[in-house]
């Protein structure tokens, strides 16, 4: 069962790839305004070497928790940059949720979410309204453990990516306070975080995966 659940895993992150390379010129357009532009390649270029990374797992019969741990080393060190780091750590806090030898339930992936979202955090010490990721993420973190009930984990990571967009999209209204876009200041108001929309966007994505 966990080589199913591993090679499902590994389907994922190839979407990430895919919707990472939709959404990299307008990702980086974002970025350029208060940061400095490297967004879009970023992502692309972290869950490029991630989807390579699970692709190479599977073959070589890995189970779940494994295909995320490589996973998220090759995101870390494919895409460099600050969000690199943390979603390489999220993706390996996920599969320190999961194990290699059984099947990832909806319970264990609506913790391995959780776990992910709790590293990213820890890791990064930023506090919601500092537009950063996080202004996304614990939307969408608290959201998912309020709609989750045990056995609709699609539609609750369906509504947790929802309220992650919406947050993700207020961001724009605020000025960043961490990461590079905090030495612009006020340049960065009227344009969202990247991060905190490219966290939904690739949420909003899983949730319709699942669906
Ligand atoms: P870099 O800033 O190194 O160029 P990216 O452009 O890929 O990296 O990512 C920038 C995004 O990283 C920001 O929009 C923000 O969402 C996120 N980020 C930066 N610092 C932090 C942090 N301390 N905690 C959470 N997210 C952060
Ligand atoms: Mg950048
Ligand atoms: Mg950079």
């Amino acid at each position: 069962a966990s080589r199913q659940s591993a090679r499902r895993i590994a389907d994922v992150i190839a979407l990430f790839e895919r919707v990472c390379a939709r959404e990299e010129e307008e990702l980086g357009r974002i970025d350029s305004v208060a940061g400095d532009g490297d967004h879009g390649q970023g992502m692309l270029l972290g869950s490029s070497g991630a989807a390579d990374a699970a692709r190479k797992a599977v073959s070589q019969d890995a189970g779940a928790r494994t295909v995320l741990a490589r996973s998220g080393e090759a995101w870390a060190e494919s895409a460099g940059g600050t969000s690199g780091a943390l979603w390489g750590a999220a993706l390996v806090a996920a599969g320190n949720a999961v194990s290699d030898q059984e099947g990832v339930d909806q319970e264990a992936l609506v913790g391995a979410l959780d776990a992910a979202v709790e590293t990213i955090g820890r890791l990064g010490g930023a506090k919601e309204g500092d537009k950063t990721m996080m202004d996304s993420a614990l939307p969408f973190r608290r959201t998912l453990a309020a709609s989750f009930t045990g056995q609709n984990a699609g539609e609750a990571i369906a509504s947790a990516a929802a309220a992650a967009r919406e947050a993700a999209d207020a961001t724009a209204s605020i000025t960043a306070n961490k990461g590079r876009a905090r030495v612009l200041g006020d340049k960065s108001l009227g344009t969202v975080d990247p991060g905190a929309l490219s966290f939904a966007i690739l949420m909003t994505e899983l949730g319709e995966h699942l669906a």
